[in-house]
């Protein structure tokens, strides 16, 4: 049996409080959401905080709001199973109420955090393990070791970016708010990505990420997220795709974006994705080629990894397959797409 270390746990009930408290003990403290990844992760001694701050009485963190900009905000602390299942969410970013529905099984969504999710480590086959297993092989560059399992003499952790929601929020342009004491900052999603697997987060000590607010998307919106992966009823990603496109009253294209998660450090967005359906009519023969064009561009820019597991071949032939089936399914509105 695995055992948790010993740490101290502390539960703040205010935002204030939680602040003070990764104040006062520094890099020896780590925020607790749903505690569904790092729990798991202390059990295997990748993460070693000698203070937890848990942020389950925050009530403050909790909640889904519509914003008068049309869009909506979400509390950090809002559960998985929540997202997933409010109307709001639904309606208005289809993509992000799919992602969440397919991550891990029913226990952990109700336990899991949106928070939680967006701030997940970064995921590699090699180094999610038990310390035994770990020492075995001589550790890696990740945690207590010196080289790299994945690319031979590589000198930088390529473990992958694996959190279902990262691409959903990224394709609706979603902002992050981060505070800590007397500091509040607003970032667009994708700035907070680095491309390095050991840390692939910008945030700063003490932070804690309070809110997520997704704007009002543009033109009439349509959304998909797509999953590849092993079990239909839990697992993390061997892919993501996330979809957005906005159409007018014509059902011509206006813009489009397709935005991917568990290839790299950090999740990514495709490049020339509007350029090949902007000006579009769904339905239209253009449309067909459009799409083929898109899947065909990702598969080009996707080059799945032996980071997390899946024949990294097979991951990248499904590559195009997952993203012209919710490209489609974005279209036709019956997202989200994966395997059962
Ligand atoms: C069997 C299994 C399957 C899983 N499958 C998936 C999957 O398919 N897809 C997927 O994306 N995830 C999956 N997960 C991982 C996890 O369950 C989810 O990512 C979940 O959303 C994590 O949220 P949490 O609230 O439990 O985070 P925690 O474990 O509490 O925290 C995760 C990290 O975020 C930090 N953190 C949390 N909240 C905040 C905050 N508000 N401010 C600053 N830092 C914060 C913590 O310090 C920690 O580093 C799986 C986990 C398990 C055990
Ligand atoms: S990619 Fe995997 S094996 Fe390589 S350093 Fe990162 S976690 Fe370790």
């Amino acid at each position: 049996m695995l055992r948790l270390p010993t740490f101290d746990l502390q539960e703040p009930k205010s935002l204030y409080g939680a602040l003070a408290l990764l104040d006062e003990h520094g890099k020896n403290a780590m925020i607790v959401a749903g505690g569904t990844d790092l729990l798991p992760n202390m059990k295997h001694k990748l993460f070693e905080p000698e203070v937890l701050v848990s942020l389950a009485r925050v009530e403050e963190l909790t909640g889904i709001t519509a914003t008068d900009d049309g869009g909506f905000d979400i509390g950090a602390m809002t559960t998985l199973a929540d997202v997933a299942a409010s109307e709001l969410v639904q309606q208005r970013a289809p993509a992000v109420a799919q992602a969440c529905s397919l991550i891990a099984g029913p226990q952990l969504r109700t336990m899991g955090t949106l928070g939680g999710n967006i701030l997940l480590d970064t995921r590699c086959q090699w180094y999610n393990q038990t310390y035994f297993w770990r020492e075995a092989l001589g550790f890696c560059l990740k945690k207590d070791g010196t080289a790299c399992h994945v690319v031979e003499g590589g000198q930088k952790c390529v473990a992958a970016a694996s959190n279902d929601s990262a691409p959903a929020l990224m394709s609706v342009n979603a902002s992050l708010v981060f505070e800590r004491l007397n500091e509040r900052r607003e970032v667009p999603v994708d700035s907070i990505w680095l491309a390095d697997g050991i840390v692939n987060k910008d945030v700063k000590p003490g932070e804690i990420l309070t809110r997520i607010h997704v704007p009002a998307q543009p033109g009439e919106h349509r959304g998909a997220y797509g999953k590849l992966r092993d079990r239909g009823s839990i697992d993390f990603p061997l892919f993501g795709c996330s979809v957005r496109l906005a159409v007018d009253d014509a059902n011509v294209i206006t813009d489009a974006e397709v935005c991917a998660v568990a290839l790299v450090a950090r999740p990514i967005r495709l490049k020339n994705v509007a350029e090949a359906l902007r000006g579009v009519a769904i339905g239209s023969p253009e449309f067909e080629v459009a799409v083929q064009v898109v899947a065909d561009a990702a598969y080009k820019q996707c080059r799945p990894m032996d980071n997390v597991p899946g024949d990294k071949d097979y991951r990248r032939e499904m590559v195009p397959v997952y993203v012209r089936r919710t490209l489609l399914a974005a279209v036709n509105g019956d997202g989200p797409v994966h395997h059962v």
